[in-house]
């Protein structure tokens, strides 16, 4: 959310980072539970005994976290799918799934196990806390467990709720997607659906806010505020991946690609290559070898008056990794490439020989034209 989050651990092979959003809350839980919580709670303990049980208490919601995502994230392996990690962020843990499910019973099954597993762990604090409290334990101890219990049931409840694309929500679209066959179809109805428990939550929040002050209300509108927000990106990106399926770069690439010849001079590059062509980017290639591009952006480096005497050979771009792709790359990755490098423009090499060069603006207009013949098909009862 703010940035690239912080790794800071590796548990049964997975990433475990943190964003720097959720120190924030970590830091704010800390504090509401040292200065609300526990003097409530043990109202004749020190001040340094409620600081201690708060941060204790935080690092056992801390692990109690990471422990849900790690429930998924080890279902989801069982059934062969890739996780690239898990991030704690402002409103809890995530596990990155790379590859979603092609199976509806695999969803459940990946998404059910974390409200599982968190009231699972408030059985387990329970327990322990009734243990200490047989024991005669100091009151701290069943404070510091009776909170962790309450926390992992809220945790549990709140993510079985049908709100896409919290647990329960995803295991309402999974339910909808075994019927009807269609994952666009059942995602759309699992984002409505959260969309009206969104809704509620801000109203709710906006309820709260007028009666009990700002405070009150803020945490729901900020949790309605942020469902409403990811539930339209999911769908975006179920409809993304329907409409891509099966496609890949040699399906959306341009291949009559104007190039230029490493002996060119700048100025004529310009004058019969960018301006006539209209292109910002072109390939370099010599005897049906591509040797690298040239765009815009490396010409406007170059001082105007050297157009004329520098050649394309001396400013042209190698090939890197970074800049090409295969002609078989699914859409898909073509899209993650896009999204992770920031570059919108790649020549598409096949054994060093250039077959085409794919852009960001025929990734769009591909995925519009798809749009307009999708909605123009009968749909799905
Ligand atoms: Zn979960």
């Amino acid at each position: 959310m703010w940035g690239r989050p912080i790794r800071i651990t590796r548990l049964a092979g997975f990433d475990i980072k943190i964003d720097a959003s959720w120190l924030l809350i970590a830091g704010l839980i800390t504090w509401s539970l040292s200065t609300g919580y526990f003097p409530q709670i043990l109202p004749d303990a020190q001040n340094a005994v409620h600081v201690t049980a708060a941060i204790i208490a935080m690092v056992g919601l801390f692990l109690s976290l990471i422990l849900h995502e790690l429930a998924h994230s080890v279902m989801a392996r069982l059934h062969g799918l890739n996780i690239a990690g898990i991030t704690l962020f402002l409103f809890g843990g995530v596990a990155e799934l790379e590859t979603e499910p092609d199976d509806p019973t695999v969803e459940i099954r990946v998404a059910i196990v974390g409200p599982i597993t968190s009231l699972a762990l408030a059985g387990v604090f329970w327990l322990s806390m009734a243990l200490a409290a047989t024991l005669a334990l100091a009151p701290v101890v069943t404070a510091v467990l009776a909170y962790l219990a309450i926390i992992n049931l809220v945790l549990a409840l709140f993510n079985l709720v049908p709100a896409f694309p919290l647990d329960g929500g995803r295991v309402f679209r999974a339910v909808i997607w075994r019927r009807c066959g269609d994952l666009l179809v059942a995602t759309r109805r699992a984002t409505d659906v959260s969309a009206y428990f969104a809704w509620g939550l801000i109203v709710l929040g906006l309820v709260a806010a007028f009666n009990a002050g700002l405070g009150a209300g803020l945490w729901p509108i900020l949790v309605g505020l942020f469902l409403l927000a990811i539930g339209k990106a999911s769908y975006r990106q179920a409809e993304m991946k329907q409409l891509f399926s099966g496609r890949c770069v040699a399906d959306l690439m341009t291949r009559n690609v104007t190039t230029l010849r490493p002996d060119q001079t700048l100025a004529d590059a310009v004058n019969h290559v960018f301006l006539a062509a209209g292109v910002s980017f072109a390939p370099v290639v010599a005897h049906d070898v591509l040797l690298g591009y040239v765009d815009l952006h490396t010409i406007r480096r170059i001082d105007r008056d050297h157009w004329a005497t520098t050649i394309v050979e001396d400013v042209a771009e190698s090939i890197s990794a970074d800049n090409s792709v295969a002609p078989n790359l699914s859409a898909q990755k073509l899209l993650e490439k896009i999204s992770q490098s920031g570059r919108r423009k790649f020549l598409v090499v096949e054994a060093g020989v250039l077959r085409g060069v794919v852009t960001l603006s025929d990734v769009s207009k591909h995925l519009d034209i798809s749009r307009q013949i999708a909605s123009s098909l009968p749909g799905p009862a």
